[in-house]
């Protein structure tokens, strides 16, 4: 007897670990930076590529989410579900393509985090594209007012440029503009966490690459996940850890297969021992 239970349970437990893979409760913030047909930096992604990657999520199960509910999620309510939402990090001409793109292809709005001293400079998004965003249902965040690393601004000087930058944004874009901040090359320290503090921000994103699927302790540490190329030797991509691999269908289907002729076997045993009595 024990020779069958033993099995069964061990079936069963595999079968619920490979479920709670699938169904764990996830948010992840995806970060990416300019997207390009010729892709030359790591954080550089051609528009394909990233509708690829987009479409992955999607495929596994992964849906979009609004900041609204991103704010909930963060603070411990509606935590149900695998999400993900898009942002763009520096205020990119070519990012404010896609994002148009990805919205007109596959209705998703997604949002940016802008440099104040950027906008209308060669390459960047200028007063009337935010303007536009603004209106047209985008999300515009705050990634400073320089592009300087916070750990190397002085703690005031950091204070002042981001209340600055803040008002400013939330003036040119007061519909879609919220009071979300991303730490320029995802760099910070006591000192400018305590100045995002300061300076009223109310969210700051880092790039330490986790999902969030627990309560946050701290809401001026969320982390996103940055786009960056996979080494040229490695088949991963940079999401994999929350992708199933390419083949996880068939995985799956040979999972319940076995486990089916497992189940079978344990029950023409039972039966035959039954018959036999
Ligand atoms: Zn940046």
């Amino acid at each position: 007897m024990i020779k069958v239970i033993f099995p069964l349970i061990l079936a069963l437990l595999s079968a619920f670990w490979a479920y709670s893979d699938f169904s764990e409760n996830t948010l992840l913030i995806l970060t990416f930076h300019g997207v390009t047909d010729n892709p030359q930096l790591p954080w550089e992604i051609s528009y394909l590529k990233l509708k690829d990657c987009v479409d992955k999520f999607e495929n596994s199960g992964y849906r979009h989410i609004s900041p609204d509910l991103v704010e909930k999620w963060l603070s411990g309510e509606d935590r149900k579900g695998r999400f993900i939402f898009i942002t763009f990090d520096d205020g990119l001409k070519s990012s404010y393509h896609a994002m148009k793109m990805l919205y007109s292809e596959k209705q998703i709005f997604s949002g940016i985090f802008l440099i104040t001293d950027f906008i209308g400079k060669p390459g960047y998004v200028s007063t009337e594209d935010i303007l536009e965003l603004n209106s047209s249902g985008f999300h515009i965040f705050l990634h400073g007012k320089s592009h300087d690393s916070p750990q190397k601004l002085e703690k005031m000087k950091l204070v002042s440029d981001l209340k600055y930058a803040s008002k400013f944004l939330s003036e040119l874009a007061s519909t879609s503009f919220r009071s979300w901040y991303a730490y320029p090359y995802g760099e910070y320290n006591e000192a400018s966490v305590d100045a995002v503090k300061l300076s009223g921000l109310r969210y700051a994103f880092t790039i330490d690459g986790d999902s969030i699927s627990a309560p946050q302790s701290n809401l001026l540490l969320v982390p996103r996940v940055m786009y960056l190329k996979a080494p040229e030797d490695s088949s991963e991509s940079v999401f994999h850890d929350w992708l199933p691999p390419d083949n996880i269908r068939t995985g799956y289907l040979k999972i319940l297969i076995s486990l089916f002729l497992l189940m079978f076997s344990a029950f023409s045993f039972l039966k035959r021992g039954s018959d036999k009595q």
